[in-house]
C-alpha cells in the first residue's frame, strides 16, 4: 500500500470519528432542547411564577411565563424586572418585600411573604411569595435567591369572607357576641390607654317571650332584625353594637361620657318605640330596658362594666321596664 493510500485511509478514519462525534453532539443538543421545550410547558402551566435574582448584581436572571399571568404584563427586559415588579407592589407592602428579600441571605429561606400587588388594569391581587437562597459560590456566601410566587387572592378573599361570616350573628347580621367583646376590649385598652372616656350599654326587648308565644317565632325573628337595624342607623359611625344574646344587645361608645351617652340611648329608646309590626291584623309595638354606664377609674376590666350595666339594666326591668338606668 502506497503512503498516498495509508494517509486518505487515516483522514477517512478520523472523518468517520468526527462525524459520529458531530451526531453524537446534535442528538445531545436535541434532547437539550426537548428537555428544555418539557420545561417551558411545564413552566407555563404551573399557576405559579418562579423567579431567580442575583443580589450581587441586582440583577433578575429568570422570570417563567406565570409573570405575565399574575402581573398582567409582560417581563419585559430582564435587567428592570426587579424595578417592575417592585413599581407594581401595593405601596404599603413595598419596604417589606425589599426588606423581606434582604433577609433571606440571613436566614436562608423565607416561607411566609405574603403581599399585594396592584395590576395596570388596577386590580389588586395577592401574593405569597416564597423565596430561597441558592447555592453559595467559592466564598461561602449564597447570592442568588430562587422564589417561588403564587396568586392567592381568591384564598385571601375566602378567608377574609370566614372571618367575616365568623363574626356577625347570622339572624340580624349585627356582630355577634364574641366579636362585639373583642372589639370592646380594643376599645376599653384605647380608653385606658388615652385616658378617654367611655359609656357602655345593655339593651334587653321586653316580655319578649310574649311575642314568640303570641304571634311564632317568625314575628318574634322579625322584631330582633328590624330592631337590630333601627340600633345600627341610629347609633353613631364609631359606635360598637352588636347582639349578645337571644333578645339582648350591647352598645359601647368610645371617648363618650355618660352624659354624653345618654341622649344617645333616649334616641333609642324613641326609635324602637317608634317600631311597628303587622301581627294578626294589628300592629305590634315593642319596648327596651336599657343599662347604662360610663367607664370608672375602678373598673379592673371590661367585665366590670358589663356586670354594672346588668345590674342598670335588670333595675330598669324591676322598676316596670321600658326604661333607662344608668349606675
Ligand atoms: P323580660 O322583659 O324580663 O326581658 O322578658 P322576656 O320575655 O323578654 O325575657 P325571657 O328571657 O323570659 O325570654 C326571652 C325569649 O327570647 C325567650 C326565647 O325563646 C326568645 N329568643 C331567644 N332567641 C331568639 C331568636 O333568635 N328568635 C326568636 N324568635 N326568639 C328568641
Ligand atoms: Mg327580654
Ligand atoms: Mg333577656
Amino acid at each position: 500500500m502506497s503512503r498516498e493510500e495509508v494517509g486518505s485511509g487515516q483522514l477517512a478514519v478520523r472523518l468517520g470519528e468526527e462525524g459520529a462525534a458531530l451526531r453524537q453532539a446534535q442528538a445531545g443538543l436535541r434532547r437539550l432542547q426537548a428537555r428544555e421545550q418539557l420545561f417551558g410547558r411545564l413552566l407555563a402551566s404551573v399557576n405559579a411564577l418562579l423567579w431567580a435574582y442575583d443580589w450581587q448584581t441586582r440583577q433578575m436572571l429568570y422570570l417563567s411565563p406565570g409573570y405575565e399571568r399574575i402581573f398582567g404584563r409582560p417581563a419585559g427586559a430582564l435587567p428592570d424586572a426587579l424595578a417592575d415588579w417592585l413599581a407594581c407592589v401595593h405601596p404599603d407592602d413595598r419596604d417589606y418585600v425589599l426588606g423581606s428579600l434582604g433577609e433571606v441571605l440571613d436566614k436562608g429561606a423565607i416561607e411566609r411573604r405574603e403581599y399585594r400587588i396592584v395590576r395596570g388594569d388596577g386590580q389588586l391581587r395577592w401574593l405569597s411569595d416564597k423565596c430561597y437562597c441558592g447555592d453559595p459560590d467559592e466564598d461561602g456566601r449564597a447570592r442568588i435567591i430562587v422564589g417561588l410566587a403564587e396568586d392567592i387572592t381568591e384564598r385571601r378573599q375566602l378567608e377574609s369572607e370566614l372571618q367575616r361570616l365568623a363574626s356577625i350573628d347570622g339572624l340580624t347580621h349585627s356582630s355577634n357576641r364574641r366579636h362585639f367583646f373583642e372589639c370592646a376590649q380594643r376599645e376599653l385598652q384605647l380608653a385606658r390607654q388615652y385616658g378617654t372616656p367611655l359609656a357602655f350599654l345593655l339593651l334587653d326587648i321586653d316580655n319578649f317571650k310574649r311575642i314568640n308565644d303570641t304571634h311564632g317565632h317568625q314575628v318574634g325573628d322579625q322584631v330582633l332584625q328590624r330592631l337590630a337595624d333601627c340600633c345600627v342607623t341610629t347609633l353613631r359611625g364609631g359606635d360598637l353594637f352588636g347582639r349578645i344574646g337571644g333578645e339582648e344587645f350591647a352598645a359601647l361608645f368610645p371617648r363618650c361620657r355618660l352624659e354624653q351617652a345618654l341622649p344617645i340611648a333616649e334616641r333609642l329608646q324613641r326609635s324602637i318605640g317608634a317600631l311597628g309590626f303587622a301581627a294578626g291584623g294589628e300592629t305590634l309595638r315593642i319596648t327596651v330596658s336599657q343599662g347604662l354606664v360610663g367607664l370608672e377609674p375602678d373598673d379592673a376590666d371590661l367585665g366590670a362594666l358589663y356586670a354594672r350595666a346588668d345590674a342598670a339594666m335588670y333595675q330598669a326591668k324591676r322598676q316596670g321596664r321600658n326604661r333607662i338606668v344608668r349606675l
